[in-house]
């Protein structure tokens, strides 16, 4: 809800700070060699930030594409004002493949049953379309297989509406050091490229790397890369020398504080007790917010500039935390579950590494009920959005 609502008052906010953004998207330019281009990930409503917000931001940035994996998602953004391309990258149905030539959004094939589709459909209504072709080159999971290509050049002759604009892969284990599993996928997808240019089946583009490949320099000269976790702050790999700023802060306000003494339990199932005289917070947030219910005495928050633990079982909507050792902690202090305050901050791979997840889980599961605020103080603008 918008600030003039009657009600714009629950504190469980997460502001995006845009100026971030873009200084993100820059740091990650700069690693992309001469003639890469960048594609900007933007699925699961770019990572919990908001997509409409964010691809407009690409857009001003003059991005040459955004990368969504359901065509609800593409919609959206067409529906919103989105006009630059759209990759939509999934194994979709007939229907869905025809609702994303509608909206003009473009192709990422990811199975020869999907091309078949497409090329029915392009048929169909004799519009031209670019799509761009995924092939498996390890990861087993979607992409067409090398041993399909005999399929899919047959198929692709059948039909002069449809061009390919690009072919991608998708590396497994680029996150990690030494898997030679990446060094397979890129002898791999340099051979099926091969293949596809001797069937005279060229395309402009290839793409294989995302944050990771990125950071560990492995996109080659011209290829382009698709990245998502960088461009909201978050390193993918360790020591990449980071110059990322985490672009969401997910804060809320204390509603009540209790006094207990010693030996009093808090919460569903009375997971923690005082261990002495001690006062205890509720922050109205919880995991129907997507405050995971394994933060539950395994986590902290920062309330007056310094950390303060969860305490107890994490209820659908309340947290509680331990303010004892914070002086003049009051009712209405802000307390944030991501991001900074005064010198300290609490990132997305801390909260990951505490309930054995990734900082891509922590970032989309943030709920809708939590309103998100997108500011950007280098543009003097605020907009809110319900
Ligand atoms: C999500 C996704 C990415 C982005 O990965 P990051 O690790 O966030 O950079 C790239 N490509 C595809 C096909 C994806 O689905």
């Amino acid at each position: 809800m918008g600030p003039d609502s009657e009600l714009a008052g629950r504190p469980t906010r997460v502001d995006i700070d845009l100026g971030c953004f873009r200084r993100n998207v820059q740091a990650v330019l700069n690693r992309l060699p001469e003639e890469s281009k960048l594609i900007a990930v933007v699925k699961a409503d770019a990572y919990g930030h908001g997509a409409v917000q964010i691809a407009r931001e690409c857009e001003r940035l003059g991005l040459p594409m955004l990368l969504v994996v359901l065509v609800e998602e593409g919609i959206a953004l067409r529906d919103a004002g989105i006009e630059m391309p759209i990759l939509v990258s999934a194994a979709l149905s007939s229907r869905e493949v025809l609702a994303a030539i509608r909206h003009d959004l473009t192709l990422g094939v990811t199975t020869t049953e999907m091309l078949r589709h497409v090329i029915n459909h392009v048929e169909d209504s004799n519009i031209p379309t670019k799509v761009h072709i995924k092939f498996d080159t390890g990861m087993g999971r979607l992409g067409i297989l090398a041993e399909e290509i005999g399929d899919v050049v047959t198929l692709l002759a059948s039909s002069n509406l449809v061009s390919i604009d690009g072919y991608y892969s998708h590396y497994a284990s680029s996150f990690l050091a030494d898997d030679p599993l990446t060094d397979e996928q890129d002898v791999h997808f340099a051979e099926i490229l091969e293949t596809m240019r001797g069937h005279g089946l060229e395309a402009p583009t290839h793409h294989i790397a995302s944050s990771a490949g990125l950071a560990r320099n492995l996109v080659s000269h011209g290829a382009w890369v698709r990245a998502g976790l960088s461009l909201y702050g978050c390193e993918p790999v360790e020591g990449s020398g980071s110059r990322l700023e985490p672009v969401m802060r997910w804060s809320t306000r204390v509603a009540s504080i209790k006094d207990f003494p010693t030996g009093h339990r808090v919460g569903y199932g009375r997971t923690f007790t005082t261990a002495c005289p001690s006062r205890i917070a509720v922050i109205p947030v919880g995991y129907a917010d997507g405050y995971d219910r394994r933060f539950g005495n395994n986590a902290e928050v920062l309330i007056r500039g310094r950390r303060a633990p969860v305490v107890g079982a994490i209820s659908m909507d309340v947290v509680t935390i331990d303010v004892t050792d914070i002086e003049n902690a009051a009712i209405g202090d802000e307390v944030v579950l991501i991001g900074s305050q005064g010198e300290d901050e609490i990132s997305a791979d801390e909260l990951a590494s505490r309930i054995d997840t990734i900082p891509y889980e922590v970032l989309c599961r943030v709920g809708k009920r939590v309103s998100r605020e997108h500011t950007d103080a280098s543009r003097l603008t605020n907009q809110t959005d319900d």
